[in-house]
């Protein structure tokens, strides 16, 4: 007793022990679960002599009875060696350098073996001030690669050939406990990558685990280390856990643990007034069943669903203050665009999506005259309408517009023009002959229709 707590004082308490070794009869995946090009990755680098394992999310998912999205391989190879076995591959990442297979349209990722960096800057591995990993690019063993790794589900090793499962960190008991259990010291790793806070929010939503409370009680203090990183990579993992089919639950669980705050500070705001609440949680819910039935999502769609209700309390406050309603809905959306980026760098293709939407929002409040009849040919007329919906089903907006527009869109022209409201009044015309070619003036104000 007392030498393995001298042992374990020498060795320090992260170090694992032998691993385990679980064979096919007990653990019950088979190599035929593992796809033809994974099998063919690890195959070469076994047949030349190297390791080489299915890593990851993909040995997870298959214990978990799911289908993996893709497979990742480590190999104790380096990318070099890995990049000369494969005609189509390629080496890729700064950061974290790996090596793309290619065969047909499937990509496998091949990753060698990380090792421990001394912490200080070097050609292959560095840290900033805050202990936050800039470059991974020290190769070691197979168990350093293991504990590298961010949670104990994530860091088995599957090898096809022997059909054994390789066990560092007890992953094989966590998943059986459904616990998301992050491997060392839970601050220590968040510190090196604050990222890993929002992946356990996300693989805990996506794979219903519970995140042990060991590796979540010291989230909520080190919320803020979110901010030291790129916004670019925020935004990358912020897609992810927006489709991975269970936004709602991640969205709320980011708000209960403040990781929001470095990612959408304005989502506070909106989740506070009912409307806002009511209207993110439907376009969340609806994107999840969408996700869950292998629908298409569009990431515009979906982050201009999240800053809707800020756009809306900035548009209405322009109009308040005397502004056009064209005029007080560009500044109100350039506004929240702005504000936005400073903490998560949503693309620009995404974020002319939301502009798009956004504007076509005004315009489907105008049912008169011509306009509703063009809107119908606007290539984003449909996800403008869906929107809509979404605005009427929140009580945002009175039903019978939504009604209406789902009744014109599949009438005959007849019908259209039976449909179309009257115009809005004299003053709208009288400014029309002053500026012939400004349209913004012709449209309704939100909630006028
Ligand atoms: P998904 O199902 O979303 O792909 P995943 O766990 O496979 O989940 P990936 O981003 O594909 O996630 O990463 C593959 C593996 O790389 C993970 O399973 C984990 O072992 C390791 N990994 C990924 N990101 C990190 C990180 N930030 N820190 C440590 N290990 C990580
Ligand atoms: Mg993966």
């Amino acid at each position: 007793m007392i030498r393995k707590l001298l042992l374990r004082l020498v060795n320090g308490p992260s170090r694992p022990s032998a691993p385990r070794v679980i064979s096919h009869s007990r653990h019950g995946v088979s190599r035929h679960a593992i796809s033809a090009c994974a099998r063919r990755v690890t195959s070469t680098l076994q047949a030349e002599g190297f390791d080489a394992y299915v890593v990851g999310g993909a040995v997870r998912d298959l214990l978990l009875g799911r289908e993996p999205k893709d497979f990742d391989v480590a190999t104790n190879a380096t990318p070099e060696r890995v990049r000369g076995l494969f005609r189509r591959s390629r080496i890729i990442g700064r950061r974290f350098q790996l090596v793309h297979v290619l065969c047909g349209r499937e990509v496998v990722e091949v990753s060698t073996f990380r090792g421990k960096h001394a912490g200080v800057d070097s050609e292959r591995g560095a840290t900033d001030e805050h202990g936050r990993i800039l470059r991974d690019n020290v190769f070691g063993t197979r168990e350093e690669d293991a504990v590298r790794r961010d949670f104990t589900v994530n860091a088995l090793f599957y090898d096809p050939s022997s059909e054994e499962i390789i066990d560092y960190c007890g992953g094989l008991a966590d998943l059986k406990d459904r616990k998301l259990r992050i491997i060392g010291d839970a601050e220590a790793r968040y510190r090196e990558d604050p990222v890993r806070m929002l992946r356990a929010v996300r693989l805990a939503a996506k794979l219903d685990l519970e995140i042990e409370h060991g590796t979540r009680a010291p989230i909520p203090e080190l919320a803020d280390l979110l901010e030291s990183v790129p916004p670019s990579r925020l935004f990358e993992e912020m897609l992810k856990l927006l489709l991975s089919g269970g936004s709602a639950q991640c969205v709320q669980q980011l708000r209960a643990l403040g990781l929001h705050h470095g990612l959408l500070p304005m989502l506070d705001v909106i989740l506070e007034q009912p409307l806002g609440q009511r209207f993110v949680m439907l376009a969340l819910q609806r994107t999840d069943e969408r996700v869950r039935n292998d629908k298409p999502v569009s990431p515009g769609f979906l982050f201009a669903a999240l800053l809707w209700h800020e756009v809306l309390s900035a548009w209405r406050n322009g109009e308040a203050a005397g502004k056009s309603t064209m005029l007080a809905l560009f500044e109100a959306i350039d506004r929240v665009i702005e504000e936005q980026s400073a903490n998560l760098a949503i693309p620009r293709r995404f974020s002319s999506d939301m502009r798009e939407i956004w504007i076509l929002q005004a315009r489907l409040l105008n049912r008169s005259g011509r306009r509703p009849f063009a809107l119908l040919g606007n290539p984003r007329f449909r996800a403008a309408y869906d929107f809509l919906l979404l605005r009427c089903e929140s009580g945002e907006l009175d039903m019978e517009i939504g009604e209406w527009w789902e009744r014109f869109q599949h009438a005959g022209e007849e019908e259209r023009r039976s449909m179309l409201l009257p115009g809005t009044g004299g003053r709208r015309r009288r400014r029309r002959r002053k500026k012939p070619k400004s349209r913004a003036s012709d449209d309704v104000a939100p909630g006028q229709q």
